[in-house]
């Protein structure tokens, strides 16, 4: 892509556009930037919905044979094509010969997880042996939990952010209640500023300073499912460190989404959904990471046989022989048609970079800011026409590729409005729609197009 890896977006698109001679909004642009992008082949290793195949679209506003508008990424992440090859050759595998297939075959079945594990690595930023692939992530949480979090009467406390993804607020609320801890003093919430919608890095950093001796974890999303906002994880990690904290990240809408080092940055724990940016199916196969400098200390709190390294493992004489690290945490044997699908998905992000990946997404969601705010933001928008403000950080250092959009209008009829006109996006209580150009699927072309179906879904939608 034709820009500087330290140029603001705005500044990339108006050069760009200056070179052809027209404006930001000109399909021109689009088109250009499509044609530019060197990752745009990647779509076709997905299947991308049609139109016509939608259940809520209106087909008399859409041509029902074109591709839709696929916002969601940060949902549930598209198909790859190679999913349902992958996932035949294990059927068939296990309808020819049983029981073989734990041991033989492209995939064999003991080790399937492990198999795949490097493919991982440089999307997270750790050695394959800091990683885990297993349970969903939820179940992921709680494993790690029960060994990081080792409450004494001084040292208790767990600190999230306000709203956090309710699976990871009652995760923690179980947590502290299952060591008959008072979840009212226990657990600490970080509230942004009244009147703003995201933290303050040096709220963050206060608030550890202030009462990092009373807290054991500090968890925190990577990046926040509802506003979008991406945090300063290394600058948090070290600042609660300092403080003799363990410092822990649920990465669901971090990954395959930015850059993380969570090796080099020296984070305790970690765990992540696959089915959001990395595509893998609803409910596939989650991650977990704990770093290396643990491997030899931190045990887990509940064992399985798949913790049991693999020389000994089927000796069956119950003498637990366990992994050192994260590995040694796997309880089951690996859901071999999960690990076709994810193995499917993460050979698509290997044959590129997160870096690359990131580049990209910061001019797209660059892109669709500059585009929503040309047309709507309250300062252009004219007197009593309705306007859509940007709850995400306008910071590219403090987000992904998604934005958090809400209306002066009725959000739930806006988003009706864009169903019928094949835009896939969410809604999320209370008032945001969430759209996500997918830097590995979406095109510059989908932004225009969703900006065009933006205006008309605005102009039907009702006032309030
Ligand atoms: C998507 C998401 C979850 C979902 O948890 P599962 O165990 O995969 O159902 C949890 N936490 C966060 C922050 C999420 O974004």
């Amino acid at each position: 892509m034709n820009s500087t890896s330290d140029e603001l977006p705005a500044r990339t698109l108006e050069r760009i556009a200056s070179q052809l001679g027209c404006s930001l909004t000109d399909e021109k642009l689009a088109l250009y930037l499509d044609e530019q992008d060197e990752l745009k082949h990647f779509q076709e290793c997905f299947h991308i919905p049609k139109m016509k195949d939608l259940p809520l679209i209106d087909l008399s506003l859409v041509n029902k044979d074109e591709k839709s508008i696929y916002l969601l990424g940060n949902s549930l992440g598209l198909q790859p094509r190679k999913v349902k090859t992958y996932l035949e050759e294990e059927m068939e595998k296990w309808a020819k010969m049983g029981g073989y297939g734990h041991e033989i075959g492209k995939r064999p079945w003991i080790t399937a997880d492990e198999r795949i594990a490097h493919l991982m690595e440089n999307i997270v930023g750790a050695h394959k042996d800091e990683i885990a692939l297993m349970n969903g992530l939820t179940v992921n949480l709680h494993l790690l939990l029960l060994s990081f979090f080792k409450p004494t009467p001084t040292r208790f406390k767990i600190l999230l952010e306000d709203k956090a993804f309710p699976s990871d607020h009652y995760a923690i609320e179980s947590q502290l209640q299952l060591r008959g801890l008072d979840v009212e003093n226990s657990m600490l919430i970080l509230k942004p500023r009244q009147g703003e919608d995201t933290l303050r890095m040096e709220d963050i950093l206060e608030v550890i300073e202030k009462e990092g001796d009373s807290i054991a974890v500090i968890f925190f999303s990577g990046l926040h499912f509802y506003t979008g906002q991406l945090f300063d994880m290394p600058a948090i990690t070290k600042a609660g460190q300092a403080k003799g904290c363990f410092v822990g990240f649920d990465l669901a809408h971090a990954v395959g989404n930015v850059e993380l080092r969570l090796h080099d940055w020296g984070v305790d724990f970690a765990c992540w959904c696959s089915y959001k940016y990395l595509n893998s199916g609803a409910g596939g196969l989650a991650g977990a990471f704990i770093h290396e400098k643990h491997a030899h200390t931190m045990k887990p709190a509940l064992i399985g046989w798949f913790g049991h390294k693999l020389e000994s493992r089927f000796h069956m004489d119950n003498n637990l022989d366990l992994i050192p690290g994260v590995n040694g945490y796997r309880l089951s044997n690996p859901p071999i048609l999960l690990v076709c699908a994810l193995e499917a998905s993460l050979e698509i992000f290997n044959r590129t970079t997160m870096e690359t990946l990131r580049k990209k997404s910061i001019l797209l969601t660059g892109y669709m800011e500059y585009l929503i705010k040309h047309y709507y933001s309250k300062d252009n928008a004219a007197p009593n026409k309705p306007f859509v403000r940007i709850m995400t950080p306008s910071d590219i250092a403090h987000r992904g590729c998604q934005l958090t959009l809400t209306f002066s209008i009725s959000m739930k009829s806006v988003f009706q409005e864009l169903e019928k006109r094949g835009v896939i996006c969410d809604k999320r209580e209370p008032s945001g729609i969430r759209v996500a150009p997918v830097p590995l699927y979406n095109s510059f072309h989908d932004v225009y197009r969703f900006l065009n179906v933006l205006t008309s879904a605005v102009s039907s939608a009702k006032l309030k």
